[in-house]
This record gives C-alpha cells, structure tokens and sequence, in this order.
C-alpha cells in the first residue's frame, strides 16, 4: 500500500538535520503502488522529484517544493548459488548495514570493509559507496530499475552502471528518473579478506585472526573513532571527494605538504587526500554561523545546530576557494545539493 503526506517534514529524513520539508511525501511498497498512486494522483506526475533513502548524503537548500519518494522495498532472496558465490537480490529499502551483518553472519566475502557505512541499499549503486580500498561496484551483478516516467522496468548489468569514483549512471544520467528497486550482489563463500588500506590490517591484528567478522568489527570500531555520529551531530560524512590528478601535480603537491594521503589510479592519474588538504589549508574546527568543519575529520561539514543548509554550502564554497587558492586543486562536493 502506498501512502501519500502533503507538507511533510524531512529533519528526520536528512543526516544534517535539516529543519525543511517537502509539498508531498510519497512510501511505496511495490512497483504497483507507484502506478496505483499516479492513477489515482496524476498531478504527481508534473511534481519535482526526489528518492530518498535515508537521506545521509544529501544537503536540502531549502523546503523541497515537489514530491519526495521513499522506495520501501524490504527482503532478501537468493538468486544463485554453488560451492564458490552466493549472488543476493536485495530490496533498496534494506539498511545497508543489515546486509553487510547478515553477509558476516553468513560467511559470504565481499562487504566487509563497507559496514556501517549508513543509508540503504537502493542508494549503494547510485554514488557507487566506498571505503578501505572497496566499492560496491566491485560485487553487484545487477541494478534493478522502475523508469518512473514511463513506468518501465529496466535491469542494469554491471558494465551498464557506468560505475566510476563515487558514481554511476543512475546518478549522472538518470538521477531522480529511475528509481532502484532491487540490487543483485556476488558474494564469495570462500573469500579472501582485503586490510591492504591505511591501517586496517593492524586494527584487525590487534582485534586477533584476520576473520570476516574481525574486519566488520575493526572497521566499525575505526569509523566510530573518527567519524561524528549524525544522531548527535548533523553530518552527510565526506563533503567532498577526493581530487584526482596526475601524477606531476601530485609529485608537486607531496613537495609542498609532506605526509599528503596519496592512492594510485590506473592511467597515470593519483587520488589525494581532500580532508589532508582542508586540514593543512587551516579549516579543521573552523566554524562558519551555525555550520562547522568537524574538528577531527576536516572532509566532514557538520550543523552545529540550527544551520540551513545554505550555511553550510556557503562553508564548503568558502574551504573550495581557499584550497583552490592555496594549492590549486578543485574540490567537488560528493553530497547531492538539493535546490527547493
Ligand atoms: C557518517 C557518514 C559516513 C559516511 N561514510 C561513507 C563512506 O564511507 N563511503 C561512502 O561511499 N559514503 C559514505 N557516506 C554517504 C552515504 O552514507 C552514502 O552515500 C549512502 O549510500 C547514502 O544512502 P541513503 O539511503 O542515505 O541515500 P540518500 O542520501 O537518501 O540519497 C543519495 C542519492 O541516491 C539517490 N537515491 C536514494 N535511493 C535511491 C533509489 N532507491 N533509487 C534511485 N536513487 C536513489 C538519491 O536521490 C540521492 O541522489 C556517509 C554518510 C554519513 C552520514
């Protein structure tokens, strides 16, 4: 059954906290309930258009004057499997999380080093999530869409996810147009773990055997070390992504700031570390009205309480000058602006 609210409020429905709300509010359980809701609503149609999950990765620029679509799409069911993989349909209104726990819980490899990274299943392949040397593009088979323009079904294998550093096709071409209903995963039933980033293998050392469930154990411990709990404190985790550049800029980069985080690309390219570069350019801590630069992850742009998401744009336009300025790298937010 779908269920339609005018005037609804998002503060709960967004991770900065954001005191905004949308015209309409739309829950859909099935593909049916969104033609039942357009047949019955059709002015719907011409509505503005958001999919929301969780809301952890976006920044509302004011009251969201269209329709906000909240795809409740629940269970687990196994596609294939044989001794070596298992593959998992999953719907997108699946925490993220409880996948990662319940392929731990299993045994299956591949999701590890992305627990309690938040938000729902349905949003993983969109910005194509990451962290510790993992994306979820390196295990999903296939994206399942409904076209909610024209109520078609389209299935996306891997190749067609277009998936690239913290995108894909469902959020360059496709954004707000196909909404993910199903997400088919390839887990390996006899893995092998990945710490080969930053100092993962040491905290699952001291954690005991390099297990699955001690890897999903340090890095939950590690991410609860570093990284603001937005219950607590507003927050859509990294504000922006890593720059990429060649690799002479960043041979000239390490020069000037030695200790600069640096990760190899194919091609001649190098991935550096933004919140290194915000750090040393004398952000971290620094507060701007009600928003702030958390003072300890500099990638991270925090609501001190009250802030609008106009403040907190204006702080990360502020730190995008200034690095620009100081060092000559573009920064680009990785949290989806929503005008209103
Ligand atoms: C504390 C914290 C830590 C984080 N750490 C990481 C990290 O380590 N790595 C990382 O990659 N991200 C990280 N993030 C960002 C965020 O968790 C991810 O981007 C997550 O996938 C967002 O999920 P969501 O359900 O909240 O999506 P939302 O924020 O609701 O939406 C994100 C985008 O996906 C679209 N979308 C959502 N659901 C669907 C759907 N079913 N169909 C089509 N489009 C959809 C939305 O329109 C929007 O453009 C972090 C965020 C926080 C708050």
């Amino acid at each position: 059954m779908y269920k339609l609210v005018p005037n609804f409020p998002l503060k709960h429905h967004n991770s900065f906290g954001l005191d905004v709300s949308a015209s309409y509010w739309l829950t859909i359980e099935s593909t049916e309930d969104w033609n039942s809701a357009i047949a019955q609503y059709p002015h719907l149609l011409q509505e503005k258009r958001l999919i929301v999950g969780a809301g952890t990765n976006l920044l509302f620029m004011r009251d969201f004057d269209g329709l906000v679509i909240s795809p409740d799409f629940f269970g687990y069911s196994i596609a294939y499997q044989d001794d070596q993989i298992v593959e998992l349909e999953v719907g997108a209104g699946v925490e993220w999380d409880d996948l990662v726990a319940h392929c731990v819980k299993n045994g299956w490899f591949g999701v590890e080093n992305l627990s309690l990274i938040p938000g729902k299943v349905g949003a993983a392949p969109v910005q194509n999530i990451g962290a510790y040397g993992v994306e979820v593009a390196d295990v999903i088979v296939k994206v399942n869409c409904l076209n909610l323009e024209n109520t078609e079904f389209k299935s996306f294998n891997n190749d067609q996810c277009h998936f690239n550093y913290r995108t894909s096709i469902f959020k360059e071409k496709y954004l707000n147009q196909l909404m993910v209903t199903t997400v088919v995963f390839r887990l390996q039933k006899q893995g092998k773990i990945f710490t080969g980033y930053g100092d993962l293998e040491k905290s699952v050392r001291e954690l005991g055997v390099p297990s699955l469930e001690n890897v999903r154990r340090a890095v939950i411990l590690t991410r609860e070390s570093k990284l603001p709990d937005p219950k607590v404190l507003g927050n859509a985790g990294s504000f922006f992504k890593n720059p990429v550049v060649t690799e002479e800029v960043a041979a000239a980069l390490e020069d000037l700031l030695s200790g600069l985080p640096v990760y190899q690309l194919i091609d001649g390219f190098v991935k550096v570390g933004a919140g290194f570069l915000i750090e040393q350019a004398g952000w971290k801590g620094r507060k701007l009205g009600h928003a702030a630069v958390h003072d300890m992850q500099a990638l991270v742009l925090v609501n001190r309480g009250g802030a609008s998401g106009q403040e907190i744009l204006a702080l990360s336009q502020a730190i995008q000058l200034d690095v620009l300025e100081k060092y000559g790298v573009k920064l680009e937010p990785e949290v989806q602006l929503v005008e209103g």
